[in-house]
């Protein structure tokens, strides 16, 4: 695929899903600024890890739930390795809890970290794209986004927020050049699903066609051929990789 030195910017990728993408995009070539909140020493893992292969990377601290924080990260990403030309908005959280329990802040918390920060992020870096007549825009949603999840309103409201967003950037901007997609993952191994109770995770894998819970690796490889340039005919869409969980 032909990253040629192109610009990434991960969010969240110091841990799970965004670092397995961080690593992928550097392993094709790109050079990936690698996001993160508050693990630096595990953001400049993934940073040491990428130059082990030979790649550039650097590390960005932001909260990305905050447009100014998310804006400076932008403009450092641009100071230190160019216009971000790959924008994969990955960074999230969870605060599950029943519709009846949940608390406002929990709503307000998910909403903010997990749907107005790739609002920020995609608005920090589109014109920039829209003027290059390039652009490649890869946001995480969730299965829970599609087909809704017991004790995860908020998180499914902003996963299924995400694919109205992403669509319609995604035809904003078709016509310079810039495609915008989402991946909706499954149940993949990570810091995010290891704290759930064992009878939660049990009853999860019966559901999964695959036989198997995914890795961020799985993810990883989709997100990676979405942002090439082989993919330049796929925007607006919403592709689940959740061996088969949803279809
Ligand atoms: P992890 O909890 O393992 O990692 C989350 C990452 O997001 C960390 O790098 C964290 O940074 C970062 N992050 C969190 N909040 C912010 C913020 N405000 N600003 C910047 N970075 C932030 O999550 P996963 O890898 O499991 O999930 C990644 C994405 O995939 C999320 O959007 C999640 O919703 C989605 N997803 C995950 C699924 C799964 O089964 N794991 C299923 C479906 C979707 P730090 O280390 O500094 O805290």
């Amino acid at each position: 695929m032909s990253a040629s030195g192109r610009v990434a910017l991960v969010t969240g990728a110091s841990r799970g899903i965004g670092r397995a993408v961080a690593i992928e995009l550097a392993a094709r070539g790109y050079r990936v600024a690698v996001n993160y909140r508050s693990s630096e020493s595990t953001a400049m893992d993934v940073v040491r890890a990428i130059e082990r292969l030979g790649g550039t990377a650097m590390a960005a601290r932001a909260d990305v739930s905050d447009r100014e924080l998310a804006d400076s990260l932008a403009a450092q990403v641009e100071r230190d390795l160019g216009p971000v030309e790959i924008l994969v908005c990955n960074a999230g959280i969870t605060r599950d809890n029943l519709l009846m329990r949940m608390k406002d802040s929990e709503w307000d918390d998910v909403l903010r970290t997990n749907l107005s920060s790739v609002y920020y992020c995609v608005k920090a870096v589109i014109r920039g794209m829209m003027k290059a007549r390039f652009g490649r825009i890869l946001a995480m949603g969730s299965v829970s986004g599609l087909v809704g999840n017991a004790g995860q309103a908020n998180y499914a409201a902003a996963k299924a927020g995400i694919a109205g967003l992403i669509r319609s950037v995604a035809r904003e901007a078709a016509g310079r050049g810039v495609t915008a997609n989402v991946i909706a993952p499954g149940y993949i191994d990570t810091d995010m699903t290891s704290g759930l109770p064992d009878d939660v995770k049990s009853g999860i894998l019966p559901r999964i066609p695959a036989g198997r819970y995914g890795r961020p690796e799985d993810i990883a490889s989709a997100a990676a051929f979405l942002v090439s340039d082989e993919a330049a005919y796929i925007t607006g869409q919403v592709l689940a990789v959740d061996g088969g969980m949803t279809m």
